[in-house]
């Protein structure tokens, strides 16, 4: 096991650095990398990801390639168009609703990059930062732009099932954290609450967990990563690889949100990914042994919470 520490090129989701942990199995190389502030109950669930590759490697492939969007932070509108026209994909994701920004500049970010590439698609991600009111307002207002859906507009199921009541259908809604973060992910679809699905293999307890609601949910996936390494994100693709049916681009090229890796990164080309030979981690930043304590610690808790033996 490693732990690894890289930085990030630009900041996201409040973080600077992506820590977890490399667990080598019989099957080959996963990723554990909860984010910090998850209970063990929680990282428990990737855990149970992390040791379904290390003990039985990916699922089988129906693809070889796998298209991907590119991942825009919430940047000013100048460097957002940069970064979605360097991606060299047709579909961008916008984060928007980011805390202390208002609408005015969510709305300025995804002009520039509409104009910067009128015939990509377009979605945006607002993290549950709206409550029903601001998302109708910002849904209405994000008309004018030709979206291809809302992620997780509003935090809970029961807002984003009324939004989409609401909406009638004039732009689709994604369920992302409702669907990973949530006691009963099965709501989504019981209440009609989304268009599409964002499934992510450790918070959901790998990959074929995520096949096996995917089947049951029956609505398109998106499969995304959690800021991953290169394992993570490899198993990502696989995921995606092994859908029987795969719509929508995937939000798996968030590689280069970090400013160094555990091997060479995948390479996107055309906007795709190639599956290709699971990565081996040979360039690890490895993190310091205060951290490596923290993780070594953490390993062993939540394996005892899952009641799970450790390769
Ligand atoms: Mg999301």
């Amino acid at each position: 096991m490693i732990v690894f520490d890289l930085p990030l090129a630009t900041p996201f989701r409040g973080l600077t650095r992506r820590q977890g942990m490399l667990i080598e199995g019989p099957a080959g190389w996963a990723e554990w990398s909860p984010f910090p502030e998850y209970d063990d109950a929680e990282a428990a669930r990737w855990l149970m990801a992390a040791l379904d590759v290390a003990h039985h490697g990916h699922p089988v492939p129906v693809r070889e390639r796998v298209p991907v969007n590119a991942i825009v932070p919430a940047l000013p509108p100048d460097q957002a168009a940069a970064r979605a026209v360097a991606s060299g994909c047709d579909t961008v994701k916008i984060k928007v609703a980011a805390p202390g920004q208002g609408l005015d500049q969510d709305l300025a970010r995804v002009a520039a990059v509409r104009e910067a590439l009128p015939e990509a698609a377009i979605r945006v991600d607002a993290n549950g930062g709206w409550d029903l009111s601001q998302a109708l307002t910002a849904a209405h207002a994000l008309a004018r732009f030709d979206l291809e859906y809302l992620e997780q507009p509003c935090a809970s199921v029961e807002e984003l099932a009324q939004l989409r009541r609401r909406l009638g259908g004039q732009v689709w809604i994604a369920a992302d954290e409702s669907i990973r973060r949530a006691s009963d992910p099965f709501r989504v679809r019981d209440l009609a609450a989304a268009d599409v699905v964002v499934l992510k293999q450790q918070p959901l307890g790998g990959a074929r967990a995520c096949l096996e609601l995917a089947a049951t949910l029956g609505l398109p996936v998106v499969v995304s990563s959690a800021v991953e390494s290169v394992i993570g994100i490899h198993a990502g693709v696989r995921l995606a690889a092994a859908l029987p049916e795969l719509s929508l681009a995937c939000g798996l090229e968030t590689g280069r949100l970090l400013a160094a890796d555990v091997t060479r990164p995948v390479s996107i080309d055309d906007g795709h990914i190639t599956v290709g030979p699971d990565p081996v981690p040979d360039e690890v930043p490895v993190a310091s042994p205060e951290v490596t304590h923290w993780w070594q610690e953490r390993l062993r808790r939540v394996a005892e919470h899952a009641g799970v033996a450790l390769p």
